[in-house]
């Protein structure tokens, strides 16, 4: 590839460690040319997400507890004073309490809902006003979401009903700022196991489970999110925005996986003649 995003910055948050999807993004940003920074969550990962900042070049690691509006009002302030203007922002961010991610929907508590909410969904709203001045007349936001905003899926819960914001988030956040210039943008990727989805239950079979029944026959790797970033980062994605673009072997379009239905193709069969 060339330099898709040479002279263009970014603000990468969301990096907790090598296997982070926000990190496969970081990767793909730096290898077309972008300059970044990071912002990292708990305190205690800073020594993790700088060594790997360094690797692609960035000094700016900043904390930011996206619960705080003081933290977020800081980290844009001091991306402010580093560069004039911001070209784009990864928002990579998502937290549920590990009890609210086995079981019952029904059982999810009102504190766990907020959390939730707030952490996976409200964060985006709150990130977004606040590039806005630094973005100017153009840019590019993007977002982590998954399939469990509009489907049931075993353990997701409360996280696929705060998807489900995240993913309405997109849509007005994308009317709003659509006149300036400014895209937003999801990406829904299927399982990859990190830190995050290390949390939910069962997570184990449901890779399994795609990986066996996806239309590509593989789960997704986390450089595959990272390639598909470039399409909404870059001009090649201008004209999209308000959307959710799927990053998961096709697994989405899936009705009843070939495997239930009785049938397998013949690839699976091993028949080729
Ligand atoms: P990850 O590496 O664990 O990243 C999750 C990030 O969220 C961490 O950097 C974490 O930072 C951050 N975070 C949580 N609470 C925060 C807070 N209050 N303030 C600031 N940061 C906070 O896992 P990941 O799988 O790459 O997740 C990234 C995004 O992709 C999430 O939105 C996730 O839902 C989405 N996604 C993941 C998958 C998958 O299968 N892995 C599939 C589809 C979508 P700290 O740990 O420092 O708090």
């Amino acid at each position: 590839m060339g330099q898709l995003l040479a002279g263009r910055r970014g603000l990468v948050m969301g990096v907790a460690n090598e296997r982070s999807l926000a990190w496969s993004i970081a990767q793909a940003a730096h290898r077309e040319g972008a300059e970044l920074a990071f912002t990292f969550g708990l305190p205690q990962l800073e020594k993790r997400v700088r060594p790997l900042a360094e690797r692609v070049g960035a000094s700016l690691v900043l904390p930011c507890d996206v619960q705080s509006d003081q933290d977020i009002a800081s980290v844009f302030a001091q991306v402010g004073r580093r560069w004039e203007k911001l070209d784009f922002l990864i928002h990579a961010i998502a937290f549920a309490n590990r009890e609210e991610l086995k079981g019952l929907y029904a059982d999810t508590s009102r504190e766990g809902f907020h959390l939730a909410l707030d952490v996976s969904a409200y964060s985006l709203v709150a990130v977004t006003r606040a590039a806005l001045p630094l973005m100017g007349e153009g840019g590019s936001i993007v977002t982590l979401s998954y399939l469990g905003a509009e489907r049931t899926l075993p353990h997701y819960n409360v996280m696929g009903v705060a998807k489900a914001a995240l993913e309405a988030s997109v849509r007005y956040l994308a009317a709003d700022v659509g006149p300036r210039g400014i895209r937003v943008n999801a990406l829904s990727a299927g399982p990859v196991r990190t830190l995050a989805s290390a949390g939910v239950g069962g997570f184990r079979n449901v890779l399994d489970w795609y990986a066996a029944n996806a239309p590509l026959r593989r789960a997704t790797n986390q450089d595959e999110v990272g390639d598909a970033s470039l399409l909404l980062l870059s001009d090649w994605g201008r004209g999209i925005t308000g959307e959710v673009i799927y990053v998961d072997s096709g697994y989405h379009i899936v009705g009843v996986p070939s495997a239930v239905g009785g049938e397998r193709n013949e690839r699976d069969q091993g028949a080729d003649s």
